[in-house]
């Protein structure tokens, strides 16, 4: 048996207790919701790209706030709290808007369907976004639905200058958005298949696209995935580390 002492994690950013204040779908696979309260004060999200975590009920349960244990938030019966990370989309006052993907089966998924005004809720935040490279030359923009918010807000601060190719994978052809406008942007929606892996057709587009030294990529999606196409850049392509950000956003669950 192991002496070694159990390793505490940092305790991340308070939560702020917050209530709904309207939901409206943006698409048939993507629902926006605007959670808001005076708690938000001070909340600062001065990078693309960052994420909070957004605390909810269980269904059926009434609201409790988890206490951190020094490794997690654990609600006081022991269980783990309904907590998941999104990207803050915009903060304006004490308004907080959040993309939340509409796949069935999800606890926020199918909370936001079904949320009212005056439902309590509450954020904690922000995690780290992303910095753009002055450097660069071109950007590769990777992600799913999950990575729309994010890669919205990267399309708004990438300097004009800079190209960008984007693709994103999607599950139905009505999750297509109109992106914020960039000049040198070309966007690629792929369609996902049911009977591939999620995120495919990122794997496929990166491993056909060319990286030079200038180029830097984003990716966001399914966590398999996105360490295929880590994999795929360091390992057969050499591609520094730090011209890369790849981060997983969701897991299938092992079978
Ligand atoms: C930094 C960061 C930023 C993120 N930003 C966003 C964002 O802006 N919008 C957003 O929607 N998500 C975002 N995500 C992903 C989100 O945290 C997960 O998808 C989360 O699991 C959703 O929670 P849920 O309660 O709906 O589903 P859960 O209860 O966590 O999951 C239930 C089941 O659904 C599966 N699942 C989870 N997500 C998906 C999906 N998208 N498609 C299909 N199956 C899925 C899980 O494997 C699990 O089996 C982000 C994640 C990170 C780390």
């Amino acid at each position: 048996m192991s002496d070694a002492p159990t390793r505490l994690r940092r305790e991340p950013p308070p939560l702020r207790r917050l209530a709904v204040l309207h939901t409206e779908p943006r698409s048939v696979r993507m629902m926006r919701v605007v959670v808001g309260g005076v708690e938000l004060e001070g909340l600062e999200l001065p990078e693309p790209a960052a994420s909070v975590r957004l605390l909810i009920p269980w269904p059926g349960e009434s609201f409790e706030l988890p206490t951190w244990n020094g490794n997690e938030f654990l609600l006081a019966d022991g269980r783990r709290p309904a907590l998941r990370t999104f990207t803050p989309v915009h903060l304006d006052d004490h308004e907080l808007t959040i993309d939340i993907v509409r796949h069935p089966g999800g606890a926020i998924a199918d909370w936001a369907e079904t949320a009212l005004p005056g439902d309590p809720c509450a954020v904690s935040g922000p995690g780290r976004g992303e910095t753009i490279d002055e450097l660069a030359d071109r950007y590769v923009l990777l992600g799913d639905e999950t990575a729309i918010p994010a890669i919205e807000q990267l399309l708004r601060v990438i300097p004009a200058s800079m190209e960008v190719d984007v693709h994103l994978e999607i599950e139905h052809p009505d999750a297509r958005l109109v992106l914020p406008d960039h000049p040198s942007a070309t966007v690629m929606w792929h369609p996902a298949v049911d009977t591939e892996p999620p995120g495919t057709s990122l794997r496929r587009a990166i491993a056909s696209s060319p990286v030079t030294g200038g180029t830097r990529v984003w990716a966001a999606g399914e966590a398999a995935s996105m360490q295929a196409i880590r994999t795929h850049l360091f390992d057969e392509r050499a591609t520094p580390r730090s011209h890369t950000t790849i981060r997983g956003y969701w897991k299938v669950p092992r079978s």
